[in-house]
Parts: structure tokens; sequence; C-alpha cells
């Protein structure tokens, strides 16, 4: 293994058995167009024209639980508007939010972080998918 690879792997730890499956992007909200790659902070869009950049239009989808209380991201976004931010939250569903990786890093942790692959696990009916 590279250390390009271990240093992903690092990062991508937090996914480590979680459950993926291969799905095209879709736009849940007009406000959040775009997501990036957890790992190398590629793009994904549904629309790549808009975008200047290497763009996926698929990819692999983990849910990842918002622990985030209603209170929480509303103090969060007060604090960017503060720093003259704008904060646009996550869509979030059924309490999770999508998190992508591009076929590169999954296939690069894939084995060593055991990713599981169950395009018909119950939690993508949880999260209305
Ligand atoms: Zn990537």
């Amino acid at each position: 293994m590279s250390n390009e690879d271990t240093k992903l792997s690092k990062s991508l730890n937090k996914y480590a058995g979680f459950v993926f499956r291969w799905q095209r992007y879709k736009t849940f909200s007009p406000d959040w167009d775009h997501d990036h790659c957890q790992g190398c902070w590629a793009r994904f869009a549904e629309w790549p024209d808009q975008w200047t950049d290497t763009v996926y239009t698929e990819g692999w989808v983990t849910l990842w639980p918002v622990t985030r209380t209603a209170k929480e991201k509303e103090d969060l976004i007060a604090e960017f508007r503060a720093s003259g931010y704008v904060l646009v939250p996550s869509p979030e569903l059924g309490g999770f939010q999508l998190d992508w990786l591009c076929p590169n890093c999954f296939e690069a942790c894939h084995q060593e972080l055991g990713f599981v692959i169950d395009s018909k696990h119950p939690q993508w009916q949880i999260a209305g998918l």
C-alpha cells in the first residue's frame, strides 16, 4: 500500500464497516447542487456542464448519521453569518446525510476498511432513497 493510500484510509477510517451502494448523484435541494468525494474532494454533481472541473455524476454513497440538533445547527449557521459566510446545511434524510466516495477512493480503501456493498440494506429506505 502506498503512502497516499495510507493517508487516504486514515481520513476515511470513520466509514469503516459502513454500507455503500453505487448510485447516480441527485440534487436533493436547490441550495445543495453538488457534493465532494470525502477522500479526494472530487466533485459530484447532477449536471456536469455547470462545472469546469472533473465531475462525477455517479459514485459510491453511504449514510452518515447527523447528530447535530436543530438548535446546534442554528447556532452554527449564525456563527458563519457573523463571520460573513453563508452556511448551507446539508440536506438531511431521516437523520442521515449522504456522503460520497469516488470510484478511486472507494477501491483504494474498500478492503482495508471493510466497506460493505449492499444496495438492498434497510438503511436506504430509512433515508427515503
Ligand atoms: Zn475520491
